[in-house]
This record gives structure tokens, C-alpha cells and sequence, in this order.
């Protein structure tokens, strides 16, 4: 199997000006995301005009035709200049989520909605969860009820990420955004009578709720909540009853991303936590000289790097499953282990590296303890991590081992 690690001209070029932006515009103001709770809107609007929000989306909706890999570099830079997760939020989730909605949306809904995001003029985030139903998609409520060329959907998400974002017209995106959304068209079909419409939260019959978020506060989360809203039928993503099925696509996407960020941001708290160091003393010596640091160093820095090259396989699953050059179970499989191991791993590093701080690693100004809190929403966050282990068994022993299936 060739392996090659090498990136391309092109894409040396979009790192170094992703690198030179962050370090400049993103980096000195992380700290304050979590502070303020919120991202300035001129980083956003800077982020757009490079064209940051529309990267997987083809040219011929202004998008910059990058694939996964590429992507995922792009991630890179964000992650690293930003350790609250703020930022990464608001790209992986445009960048995976916005791309499935282009991929099923129709054409109408792609010139309309996905030339705007690919423009960073509007944001598209994802909405399964439910009060009742996170892990399992096939307990959730909502409803979608077609009504001559409109559907009204009625139900309520929750724990959704960007509702704040979403909402408000102009401050962060010119046309605020909107969800894909998962409804029931057919509850009696189950997991096939699932649907996906993009629903955008400005619509004033939405109300959306905040949470007080643990970390990662610079993006919001909350629920919204739809009464007898009405959806044009060219928001449909996809055909009635395939809402499943792409909702699993889509998480791959995100998954992969996930992994990524998680990999990268565990190396960069590494990184902040060697500094720190090789110039603190205790007992004479710089802290870095214990070996007692230096194993955790070790042990934490080959698992990442593990975790950084597994996400890596996962974007290029991606690529490979765009080019019809492997299936998509194999895909799931990939993205799965990825998110699987590399949260892991990141929590356990940054742990650690926040350990060396010592008390000056319990506060807020500490840019590695707010990763510390931010790693630990993707326990849950686009599929838990018990999720990703009943995947990866499942691919690996096959569907008649699925736990708990009646035989
Ligand atoms: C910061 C953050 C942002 C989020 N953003 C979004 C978003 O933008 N959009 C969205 O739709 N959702 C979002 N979520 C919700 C996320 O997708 C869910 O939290 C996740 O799917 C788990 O669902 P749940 O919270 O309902 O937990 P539950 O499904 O109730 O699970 C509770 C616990 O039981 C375990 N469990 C469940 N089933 C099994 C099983 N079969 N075997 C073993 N263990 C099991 C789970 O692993 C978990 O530990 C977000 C969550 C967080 C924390």
C-alpha cells in the first residue's frame, strides 16, 4: 500500500495563508471567545472573505472545490490558534453538515442557500438531537407534514450547536443560518420514514433557548423549537425517507473533522505545556528535566500522533468514497475509530499537559484548561463515544452481532 505524507504545492499554499491568518487575527484573541462567549464577528467576517466558509463547496457555487484532506488542513490552523474549539465549531460543522446539504439539496436550494454559505453570508449547522432522543435517532419526534408545495414541521431539537449564530441576521453571517433538520415524514417506517430540510432558525415562529455551555464557549448551543413551521419544499435535503441514511453520511464528515481537531489540539496544549516547561524550576531544575514529565510527554505524544494520522485516513476516506474508489460502511468504519481514539487521546494529553502548569493551570486565562473543557463536549458531540465503539464493533463483526437486535 503506498503511503505518502507529502502535501501538494497547493496545498503548502493554503496552510501557510490559513497559518499566517490565525496566528495573526485568531490567535491573540482565543481567550477571549470563552470570556466574551462569543467570536467577534470581524474574525468570522475576515474567516469569509478568504473564503473559509465555503471550502468543499464546487466553484460553480462560489465554494473553493477543496477536498477533505485539504480541508482537514485547513482545520489545522484554526485548531491550533484557537484551543477553545470556538472556531472549529463554526468550520467543521459548515464544512461537513454544509457540504452533505449541498450534495442532497435541489438545485433551487443550492443556488439560493449554498451560494450564500459558500460566501460565509450564512451558516449551516446540524439538528437531530431531541429533550427525548440523542444516541438514538429512531426515538425522535418531530414531524414533517406535507401541505401542497410546503412541509410544517413541529417539534423541538435540542443541545444544537450555532442557534445563536443561526438566528441573528447580520452580526456574525449577512443571513444569520440555518439546520439541517431531522424529521419523521412516516413515524411508522421508522428509521425509513426519516426526512432532512434545511430549516433557517431566523423565521420568527422558531423560539430558540440558550444553555450555559461547560466549555467551547464562543459558539453557542441551545434548542429551538418549531411550531407548525412551514418549509418550502425546496429545502428538502434529500428524498422523503432517506433522512437516516444521510444523517450517517454526515457524520462520517463531522466525525472525521472531529478527530482531526482533536489530534491537533492535543499536540498544540503539548506544545504550550513544553514551554512552559523547560523555563519553570522546582527543585532547582527546569520541570521539563523529570522524567516523570518526560514519560507523560511520550506516551501522550505517540498516541497523538497516532490519533493525527488515523484522522488523516479518515479525510482521505472521504476523498476516496467522493471518488467512488470505496464504500461507504468502510468510510463509517474509518471515521468512527477515529473520533473514537483521538478524543481519547486528546483529553488524556491535555490532561496531562495542564497538569504542568501547576496552579496556573486552574484558571481561565489558561488557554490549556479551556481545551480541556472544550475536548470534553466530543464525548457526545456528533455521536458519543459508546456510539463509535458499537460502530466500529459492528463493521468489524458484522450486523448479526449487532448488540441487543432481536433474533
Ligand atoms: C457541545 C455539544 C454540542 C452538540 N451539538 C449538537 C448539534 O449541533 N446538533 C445535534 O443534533 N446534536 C448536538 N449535540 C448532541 C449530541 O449529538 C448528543 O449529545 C449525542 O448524540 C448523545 O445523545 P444524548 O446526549 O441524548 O445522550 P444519550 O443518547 O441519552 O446517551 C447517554 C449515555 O448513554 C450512552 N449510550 C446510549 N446508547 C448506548 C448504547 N446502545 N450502548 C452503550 N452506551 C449507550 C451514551 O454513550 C451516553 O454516554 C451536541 C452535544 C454537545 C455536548
Amino acid at each position: 500500500m503506498p503511503v505518502d505524507f507529502e502535501l501538494t504545492k497547493e496545498q503548502e499554499d493554503i496552510k501557510a495563508t490559513v497559518r499566517e491568518f490565525a496566528e495573526r487575527y485568531i490567535a491573540p484573541k482565543a481567550v477571549e471567545f470563552d470570556e466574551k462567549q462569543e467570536i467577534h464577528p470581524e474574525i468570522i467576517r475576515e474567516m469569509a472573505r478568504l473564503g473559509l466558509f465555503g471550502v468543499v463547496f464546487p466553484d460553480k457555487y462560489g465554494g473553493l472545490g477543496l477536498d477533505p484532506v485539504t480541508a482537514g488542513l485547513i482545520l489545522e490552523e484554526i485548531v491550533r490558534a484557537d484551543l477553545t474549539f470556538s472556531l472549529a465549531v463554526a468550520y467543521l460543522v459548515q464544512t461537513s453538515w454544509g457540504y452533505i446539504a449541498y450534495k442532497y439539496g435541489s438545485e433551487e436550494f443550492r443556488d439560493e442557500v449554498i451560494t450564500k454559505a459558500a460566501r460565509g453570508d450564512l451558516w449551516i449547522g446540524i439538528a437531530t438531537t431531541e429533550p427525548g432522543a440523542g444516541s438514538d435517532l429512531v426515538g425522535i419526534t418531530t414531524t414533517a407534514r406535507k401541505v401542497g408545495s410546503e412541509y410544517v414541521v413541529s417539534g423541538e431539537k435540542a443541545y444544537i450547536s450555532g442557534v445563536r449564530e443561526a438566528r441573528e441576521r447580520g452580526k456574525w453571517f449577512e443571513y444569520g443560518g440555518g439546520h439541517v433538520t431531522l424529521t419523521y415524514t412516516d413515524k411508522s417506517k421508522q428509521h425509513r420514514g426519516m426526512t432532512f430540510f434545511f430549516i433557517p432558525l431566523t423565521d420568527p415562529n422558531i423560539s430558540i433557548r440558550l444553555e450555559k455551555e461547560f466549555g467551547r464557549k464562543g459558539w453557542s448551543f441551545g434548542s429551538f423549537v418549531l411550531n407548525d413551521v412551514k418549509v418550502p419544499e425546496k429545502y428538502r435535503i434529500g428524498d422523503e425517507g432517506r433522512g437516516f441514511y444521510i444523517a450517517m453520511e454526515g457524520f462520517d464528515h463531522a466525525r472525521a473533522y472531529i478527530a482531526l481537531a482533536c489530534a491537533v489540539g492535543g499536540k498544540r496544549a503539548i506544545e504550550l505545556a513544553v514551554e512552559y516547561a523547560k523555563q519553570r524550576k522546582a527543585f532547582d531544575s527546569p520541570i521539563a528535566s523529570f522524567q516523570g514529565i518526560q514519560f507523560q510527554l511520550a506516551d501522550n505524544w505517540a498516541r497523538l500522533e497516532a490519533a493525527h494520522s488515523l484522522a488523516y485516513k479518515a479525510l482521505w476516506a472521504l476523498k476516496m468514497e467522493q471518488e467512488g474508489k470505496i464504500g461507504r460502511f468502510e468510510v463509517t468504519k474509518i471515521a468512527a475509530a477515529a473520533k473514537l481514539f483521538a478524543v481519547q487521546a486528546a483529553k488524556a494529553a491535555i490532561d496531562d499537559a495542564l497538569r504542568w502548569f501547576g496552579a496556573y493551570g486552574y484558571t481561565e486565562e489558561n488557554l490549556v484548561a479551556l481545551a480541556l473543557k472544550a475536548v470534553k463536549s466530543y464525548d457526545w458531540a456528533e455521536g458519543s463515544l459508546d456510539i463509535m465503539r458499537l460502530i466500529v464493533a459492528r463493521e468489524v463483526l458484522g450486523r448479526d452481532f449487532v448488540s441487543g437486535r432481536r433474533r
